[in-house]
């Protein structure tokens, strides 16, 4: 397949307008930027869009998908909306990376919910994305662009490297803002109950509503129940370990694992600005400065993606731990490294 290949500025032109359009209403897909991550999407009312995202992610089918639309006013005739302070919710965080689980209303078809009675909804930020949503005039469902298990892309040569040739259009957005996806909550209860966590966070939540509950799944050590969290997710191809502690003993203890490791074995390290010059490795990638959380967050998916480039076989990651947005940014690298984690 011919990917045709858009920038923002393009979005102005009519012929592009119409193609876009046609791609989503005739079943085919496009692949945009979002704040949080680049997303694949598909008309939610489109099985064969929809059907054709699963296939091409490799993604598993009871693994729903969130539904994106550009007004707030659109939202009544998908959903219901059963608790008092989801359109507080609404009005402060949309457009946003928040997405909101309700009770789906008949019209929403359970191909996107995979067989649920409930679908998440986001309202997202991106002009680029809220310019799509405008010219198509439908929703659309927009998982994250990557082939399912891997990172999930947040610069634009992340998307060409899964799925050029396998989508009919792509937008180059550049770099995602955000770069982690959107936090999950379901408020479909008394109580809202984080099933992701993102960027807006319990604290920011509690600011409108009453106490906010976290899911088991959503919290780092636990192996998830929900759809969607249980399985590998965002990994990179070479082994990766979390190492905690004291950083001169995470710094002394991922140096002797350097040196232990077979002349062969290209072995890389994740590591913040402060530090990065402290290993015994070429293959260092520096994930921002220590005080800058929104700048680690959004490189966590080009550090994983930057080892595979680099076809390292083995990643030491410090901890980012002391941050404003440690649980999203640990949540992913947990389960990234696939629980394995070590404490010096
Ligand atoms: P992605 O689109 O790749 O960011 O994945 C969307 C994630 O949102 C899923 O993997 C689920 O964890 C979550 N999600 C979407 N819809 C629902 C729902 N109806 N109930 C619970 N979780 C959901
Ligand atoms: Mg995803």
């Amino acid at each position: 397949m011919n990917t045709r290949i858009y920038k923002p500025n393009d979005l102005k032109n009519h012929d592009v307008k119409t193609d876009i359009k046609d791609v989503l209403l005739n079943g085919k897909n496009i692949i945009f930027p979002t704040e949080t991550v680049y997303g694949i999407g598909a008309h939610v009312l489109n099985e064969t869009g929809v059907k054709n995202i699963y296939h091409i992610k490799g993604r598993p089918s009871d693994n729903p998908l969130i539904m994106h639309m550009a007004k707030i006013s659109d939202i009544g005739h998908y959903v219901y909306i059963d608790q008092p302070y989801v359109e507080a919710l609404m009005n402060t965080f949309w457009p946003g990376p928040l997405t909101l689980v309700l009770r789906k209303k008949d019209v929403v078809p359970t191909w996107i919910t995979g067989g649920l009675q409930t679908v998440g909804v986001r309202i997202p930020s991106h002009p680029v994305a809220l310019d799509i949503l405008k010219i198509a005039g439908v929703p659309i469902c927009a998982p994250s662009a990557n082939q399912s298990g891997r990172p999930s892309s947040t610069l634009f040569e992340h998307v060409l490297e899964d799925f050029q040739g396998k989508v009919d259009i792509m937008v180059d957005g550049g770099k995602s803002e955000v770069g982690l996806e959107s936090t999950v909550l379901d408020v479909t209860g008394v109580h809202p109950v984080i099933l992701r966590p993102g960027v807006i966070t319990k604290t920011m939540i509690e600011s409108i509503t009453s106490p906010v509950l976290i899911s088991e799944d959503a919290t780092k050590q636990q192996i998830p129940k929900a759809p969607g969290m249980k399985y590998k997710h965002y990994a990179p191809k070479g082994s990766l370990t979390i190492v905690e502690g004291k950083v001169s003993d995470v710094v002394n203890h991922i140096n002797t694992q350097i040196k232990h490791h077979h002349p062969n074995q290209k072995v890389g390290v994740i590591a913040s600005s402060d530090v990065k010059d402290a290993f015994k490795t070429a293959y260092v990638f520096n994930i921002g400065d220590p005080n800058q959380p929104a700048e680690i967050a959004s490189n966590v998916y080009i550090a994983l993606r930057t080892m595979d480039q680099l076809n390292i076989d083995v990643i030491y990651s410090l901890s980012f731990k002391d941050t404003q947005y440690q649980e999203v940014i640990m949540n992913r690298l947990y389960k990234a490294a696939n629980y394995q984690v070590i404490t010096v």
